[in-house]
């Protein structure tokens, strides 16, 4: 059974090249019978059903929302970790795993500079990252009952939709939500924000919480953190950042814009964005220990045995889950593996590329949004009618091709196509065919 998973994986990974990105099927014949199934017959069945159907996510050519790749030694990991299955929650059930997870933690405090006290844990991703994070902040700023409407939370509107999904899911609705205005970079004005709070205290209101993200979704902005940090801790506020995509980019060329990240009291990241690791895995770490086992820790009889020991070795006392997937592993292994120079090597290629691309994009008379701060910016053909409509069917036109995978959104009301340059296997001449792809559906709208 490995020799066929294994013959399977290379013909996927050879394969890459020059399949589709993008493949606007149904999946079918996937439902469970009582019908036994061979092995070479359900890897006929996943290929068509699943890698050939929707996005091909592993793919370079997935330039649309945020890719990623998958790395190989990420899945590696995967099969051990599911082989061995040590419990990675608790560290008295596997002082080995739970010290991966840890380490996994402290490496990444080291990188935003965030202190040896702080705490974190490994997630399934950005959104439940958010979760944990907005709780400890609920906590420790004891936002509940009849608090919660007085309360204010600010937000940009170019903030990820996990962000106000997080605040509805902990029992937040009620808050007061205000957005900041931004300037023509899709960045946070500081002294809006001030303005917001100034007149929410005039009003007999608190403010509670301010977002900035470093890398949004839409544009790839970084907000201006330090500022940000400044007047969160004047007015006492929470200072949450959102660094799920653009993260990682702290350890290239690009570092000066995440200046004041390290003031943050929580933040989220996505090795399943930036580091390219497959789906399943992001981050969170928060400052106040004590905010994160409010909610977190809690004993119980039948786990008295590793009860004595120290709290914040178990994973499961600063997260929600107990049970869990060994994920530390498929961070841990691949940077042991290779080092974190080709990691950064390949964020320094996307930051090239995604110029290239728009330098392309402006050569075929393309509008283009403002100069990125990182890999995902936005552009748009100005037709002299129907802009918006003319634009939609573009996309509708790439889609159909499939070739290249990018994917719309609206920014200041406009119909924009988005560019999303992460994937480690996004090379200049993938680059190259979504231009001659773009070029030709142009041709079909004009
Ligand atoms: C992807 C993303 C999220 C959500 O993370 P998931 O891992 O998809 O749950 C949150 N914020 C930003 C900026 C993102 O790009």
């Amino acid at each position: 059974m490995i020799e066929s998973v294994t013959d399977y994986a290379n013909q996927f990974i050879s394969g890459l090249s020059t399949v589709k990105a993008f493949q606007d099927k149904e999946a079918t014949s996937l439902e469970i019978t009582n019908q036994k199934r061979s092995l070479s017959e359900l890897l006929d069945l996943y290929q068509k059903q699943v890698a050939e159907t929707g996005i091909n996510a592993a793919s370079g050519k997935h330039l649309g929302y945020i890719p990623g790749g998958g790395v190989f030694t990420a899945a590696l990991a995967d099969f051990i970790a599911a082989i061995t299955n040590p419990f990675a929650s608790v560290h008295y059930a596997s002082p080995g795993a739970a010290t991966i997870e840890n380490e996994v933690i402290n490496w990444l405090k080291t990188i935003f500079s965030f202190p040896e006290s702080s705490v974190g844990c490994l997630s399934s991703g950005g959104s439940i990252s958010t979760l944990i994070a907005f709780t400890a902040a609920r906590d420790q700023h004891k936002v509940k009952n009849e608090f919660i409407p007085k309360n204010v939370v600010y937000l940009s509107e170019q903030v990820h939709h996990s962000t106000q999904k997080a605040l509805r899911i902990i029992g937040l609705e009620d808050v007061v939500i205000r957005y900041i205005s931004l300037d023509s970079n899709h960045k946070i004005k500081t002294d809006s924000l001030e303005e917001l709070i100034q007149n929410d205290i005039a009003a007999g209101l608190q403010p509670f919480m301010v977002v900035a993200t470093a890398g949004t979704t839409d544009t790839g902005t970084i907000d201006p953190l330090d500022e940000i940090a400044d007047i969160a801790k004047n007015y006492k506020m929470w200072f949450h950042v959102d660094a799920a995509y653009g993260g990682f980019f702290i350890m290239t060329s690009k570092k000066e814009l995440f200046k004041g990240i390290e003031k943050a009291d929580s933040m989220i990241i996505d090795p399943h964005k930036g580091l390219f690791l497959p789906y399943g895995v992001g981050a969170v770490l928060i400052k106040d220990s004590s905010a994160v086992l409010h909610s977190n820790y809690y004993t119980a009889n039948y786990m008295q045995d590793g009860a004595s020991e120290e709290m914040l070795k178990s994973p499961a006392n600063v997260s929600p889950e107990l049970t869990k997937h060994f994920r530390g592993l498929r961070v841990w292994l691949p940077l042991q593996i290779h080092g974190i120079e080709p990691f950064i090597a390949c964020l320094e290629e996307k930051l090239l590329l995604v110029h290239y691309f728009r330098n392309r994009l402006a050569d075929l008379g393309f509008c283009l949004g403002p100069e990125p701060d990182l890999s995902v910016s936005y552009f748009w053909y100005p037709f002299e009618t129907d802009a918006d409509q003319k634009n939609k069917q573009l996309m509708d036109a790439i889609h159909a091709d499939g070739s290249v995978f990018l994917s719309s959104s609206i920014i200041e009301n406009r119909f924009v196509i988005r560019i999303a340059i992460l994937a480690f296997r996004t090379k200049k001449e993938i680059i190259d065919e979504a231009i001659e792809m773009i070029k030709n559906c142009l041709t079909k709208i004009k």
